[in-house]
């Protein structure tokens, strides 16, 4: 099935003024709801299709396939997909760098409209791409919703970001001399994502990369390959020319490691887990015959993020951003909060009131809108009700603990409250990823931003409290990459709050923010002698 598609002629496109955030759908709104209904609709029509892999412009079909289904109701097919092996790494790789040839002479303008354009397609198409998550990953319509939106940011920012960066300001000028900073590509990337913001995290990387010029292998997660596919087409329709992605669906532990050990692989930009993250840093580390560089990684993992109560915070408020933060998605957002630490003061009342407010969220088809979706797949349920187990010794059940059946066989986990956990206890220190939350006592402000830093984490973390003081010592002391106060640690505006975490949760890459595209470019200074 190797047909060629003709490449298409990038139209030119400017940015319509300053970067803003593509706004949030209401859809408490009569015609937003029906909208995605319809599109739910129009998009369950075209579920099970097949997709190849497309290298250097060609489809290509594999012996071997991926089923990505649907979590709510595994019988259902969301996309069969072709799985690239060890073999396919030479051929992709191969592809990039020859349209790395042509892709890194052609101007930051011409790769800004790019991206532009794909905004605008997503943009126009935006209830569809909507369903299209729904169905793959169980995202309900809010999540969905708020998942394309930061795709279409990331697109929009990159897209300036890109031309700020080719109109940087000049160096310093040595006497005598005309002296250039020239912000250039680094070559064929790896771009290795994960499945739980299929979209936006794919494309965000995928973007990045294409425009400061490089060239990219996209292996997108298993879990997730349908969405990535759609974005394939967009990025095609936007004129995107043959070989500057190469679309490659695959296994992590084939053809992902062939990807990253490859010679001309020139950096990997890698989100999800710690372990997976580790070992693609160390064999990324390793000098293969033939390579010439050293290998860039970008790599974010994952988080085991708190949320700090104090005595003192607006009680309503924090209650609710911390079940937000907690539930959203089924607690499946390496922003989740996975511990709520809450000085003693208020701890009784606190779990009274989170218990009653999570017993109050509702589980079901996210096709139906409901609060909380299923989890990803099999495997993530069991993991979690393992952990649920562990924590069930470790502390006090107080809501869910348990897995939810539906008639679909959907992988429903109730929403979980364990409370009096120890800050070391192993619920309070692994990442689960799943909507199981542990609470924790702290003896006051100061024990409990202690207690937040006490994990081998960094990602976000957020705290309640009216006084300045208490928020000025977390500003100081709180070590996250993404600190949050007086709101929920999930939900980073691209823009606002550039996205990373520290230690084990990455290299703290500020994903839309001022300094992310230099991760994917190498600077050239250009001296001449007037
Ligand atoms: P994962 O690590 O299992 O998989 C991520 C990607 O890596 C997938 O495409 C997978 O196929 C691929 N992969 C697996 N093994 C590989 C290997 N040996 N070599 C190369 N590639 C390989 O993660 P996931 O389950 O898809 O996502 C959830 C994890 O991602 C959580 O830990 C979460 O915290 C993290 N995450 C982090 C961020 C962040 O910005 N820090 C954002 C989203 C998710």
């Amino acid at each position: 099935m190797a047909t060629l598609v003709t490449p298409t002629v990038i139209l030119p496109r400017a940015p319509k003024g300053a970067f803003r955030n593509e706004p949030f759908t209401d859809f408490s709104r009569h015609e937003n709801a029906h909208a995605m209904r319809e599109a739910l609709e129009r998009v369950g029509d075209r579920l099970g299709h097949e997709y190849p892999l497309i290298i250097g412009g060609e489809r290509v079909c594999t012996a071997g396939k991926i089923e990505s289904r649907n979590p709510a109701r595994p019988a259902q097919l969301v996309g069969l997909h072709q799985k690239a092996g060890v073999e396919h790494a030479d051929q992709a790789v191969q592809a990039a760098l020859n349209a790395f040839e042509t892709w890194r002479f052609v101007g930051a303008d011409e790769r800004a409209s790019l991206l532009l354009h794909a905004a605008e397609i997503i943009r126009e198409r935006k209830f569809d791409f909507c369903a299209w998550l729904t169905y793959e990953v169980g995202k309900n319509w809010a999540e969905a919703d708020a998942d394309v939106g930061e795709t279409i940011d990331f697109l929009e920012f990159y897209a300036r970001e890109a031309l700020r960066l080719a109109a940087a300001t000049p160096p310093i000028q040595y006497p005598g001399e005309h002296d250039e900073l020239l912000y250039i590509p680094l070559g064929v990337g790896a771009v290795i994502s994960p499945w739980n913001f299929p979209f936006a995290i794919m494309a965000g990387m995928t973007s990045a990369a294409i425009v400061s010029g490089n060239t990219v292998v996209l292996k997108p997660s298993s879990d997730s390959p349908t969405i990535a596919a759609r974005f394939m087409e967009v990025l095609e329709e936007a004129g995107l020319p043959p070989g500057v992605v190469n679309f490659c669906p695959g296994s992590g532990a084939s053809f992902g490691n062939a990807v990253v050990a490859h010679a001309k692989t020139r950096f990997i930009a890698f989100t999800g887990s710690k372990e997976v993250g580790l070992d693609i840093h160390e064999r990324a580390a390793k000098t293969q015959l033939g390579q010439i560089w050293i290998k860039r990684t970008i790599l974010e993992m994952g988080g085991k993020d708190s949320i700090v109560v104090s005595a003192d915070a607006d009680f309503d408020a924090a209650v609710a951003g911390v079940v937000a933060s907690a539930f959203g998605f089924s607690g499946q957002k390496c922003s989740a909060c996975s511990r709520a630490i809450v000085e003693d003061a208020i701890y009784e009342a606190f779990v009274e009131r989170l218990r009653e407010q999570v017993e109050k969220l509702t589980v079901g088809d996210p096709a139906t809108n409901s609060n909380i979706g299923p989890v990803v797949n099999e495997a993530a349920m069991k993991s979690i009700l393992y952990y649920i187990d562990i924590g069930k010794k470790e502390g006090r059940l107080v809501a869910g603990g348990k897995a939810v059946e539906t008639p679909d066989k959907g992988y429903y986990v109730a929403p979980t409250v364990i409370v009096d956990v120890a800050p070391s206890a192993r619920i309070a220190q692994e990442e689960i990823f799943g909507p199981v939350l542990a609470v924790i006592r702290a003896r006051d402000f100061d024990h409990a931003v202690e207690i937040a830093n006490n994990t081998e984490f960094g990602l976000t973390g957020s705290v309640y409290s009216t006084d300045r003081v208490k928020l000025d010592h977390a500003r100081r002391r709180f070590h996250v990459g993404n600190l949050y106060f007086n709101r929920k640690c999930t939900g980073a505006m691209v823009g606002a709050h550039p996205f990373g975490g520290f230690n084990m949760s990455g290299t703290d890459s500020k994903a839309g923010g001022p300094d992310y595209l230099y991760l994917f470019t190498q600077a050239k200074s250009v001296g001449e002698k007037l």
